[in-house]
């Protein structure tokens, strides 16, 4: 095994991406874009560990993934992700990359290993073949390089250099800002960043995403409270109760809620939004739904049908189906016709029969987010 740790950022926002995905969840066939990348480099060298940064809010969710790497959170900056990821490294070495870099050559990570001891960090980089102007001035393009990641830096040597308020753009930079010795050698074009959607386009490591669906199924109950305004759908019922709950117990979008965390895979409500918590305490359950809705997206999955079923002896739920379609259809971004709603009674059986309560399922069908379709 090597003395060489590896650490993938992936805890970026794609601001620049303009998509409603995340590139780093893009699929390639059913890998996410961060997956495909981590296990490349695996099977490329025996890299001690590899560490994974992960946005706050999607830790848990990768974990689900893989039980080959370590996922820890990443901060803000990219530079705070590595800081937060160095922390868990002992090796003598540490290779960085970016997740944008999904193509990166099985050369270039060879070539990096092969130079670790020429100094403290190899660095691969690109010639500029274009004229190059700075401040209205040409400069000399045979002295202008364009850096690249990954990159290898001598552990101890990085931890020292990022020990500083000044936020460098990669890690050869603040090496060589303290004194560090560098080495360039020759990057590629094929691992170039994957920052714009049209990027996507050039990088030939990617397949098209799976045209896999995705089912998933929820089921929530709530008891009857007098004093409490009605919510079904995010949508008032008049009725003489409320349900009893932490937040505002809206029984139908808690439901639907664990039918789309099901589909992609992501457990329940619960770990989610725990009731234990004060901040969800009588909060509108459309803001939870909304939340996942956008998690959903970010992850690269889209919704394509949802049924729900309502079992309540009272109140009568027919003269309110349309305008929960309505609600619904705009909090899930998808067209009326794709939603369903459907009412029974228990037939005055059990709780429900004797108007304690009221119990909801919902059906979730979702597809992943076809990127190749731009
Ligand atoms: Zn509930």
């Amino acid at each position: 095994m090597l003395d060489v740790s590896l650490i993938i950022l992936c805890a970026g926002n794609s601001s620049r991406f303009e998509l409603q995905a995340k590139k780093q969840w893009l699929r390639s066939n059913n890998s996410p874009l961060w997956l495909l990348l981590s296990n490349r480099l695996k099977k490329i060298a025996s890299f001690c560990e590899i560490i994974i940064t992960c946005h706050k809010d999607e830790i848990s969710y990768m974990r689900n993934f893989s039980d080959d790497f370590l996922f820890i959170k990443g901060g803000k900056t990219r530079q705070e992700s590595i800081i937060n990821a160095l922390k868990n490294i002992n090796s003598k070495y540490v290779m960085i990359t970016d997740v944008a870099r999904v193509c990166v050559p099985k050369k270039i990570i060879l070539s990096l290993l092969q130079n670790k001891e020429e100094a403290h960090c190899i660095v691969p980089v690109l010639q500029v073949n274009d004229t190059v102007i700075y401040e209205n001035n040409t400069i000399n393009r045979n002295k202008t390089k364009l850096i690249q990641t990954p990159q290898l830096s001598k552990t101890s040597i990085l931890k020292k250099a990022l020990n500083t308020n000044i936020q460098y753009t990669d890690d050869s930079s603040a090496i060589k800002a303290n004194g560090g010795l560098i080495k360039y050698i020759q990057g590629s074009q094929k691992s170039n960043k994957l920052t714009y959607k049209k990027d996507l386009f050039f990088l030939n490591c990617i397949k098209k995403p799976s045209k896999n669906l995705f089912t998933g199924m929820g089921y929530d109950i709530h008891a009857f409270e007098e004093n409490k305004k009605m919510f079904l759908g995010g949508v008032h019922i008049k009725c003489e109760f409320g349900f009893k709950a932490h937040s505002d117990g809206d029984v139908l979008i808690h439901s639907l809620i664990d039918a789309l965390l099901g589909a992609i895979g992501a457990g329940d409500i619960g770990e989610f939004f725990p009731d234990t918590q004060e901040k969800y305490k009588n909060i509108s359950s459309k803001l939870l739904l909304e939340y996942i809705v956008n998690f959903i997206h970010n992850v690269a999955y889209e919704i394509v049908n949802i049924d729900i079923s309502i079992i309540a002896q009272k109140p009568k739920i027919n003269p309110y189906k349309n305008e929960i379609k309505s609600s619904l259809s705009k909090i899930l971004n998808i067209n009326k016709q794709f939603i369903n709603i459907k009412a029974t009674t228990s037939e005055k059986l059990g709780f429900i029969g004797r108007s304690e309560g009221i119990a909801v399922q919902s059906i979730a069908l979702l597809k992943y987010y076809n990127w190749k379709k731009l």
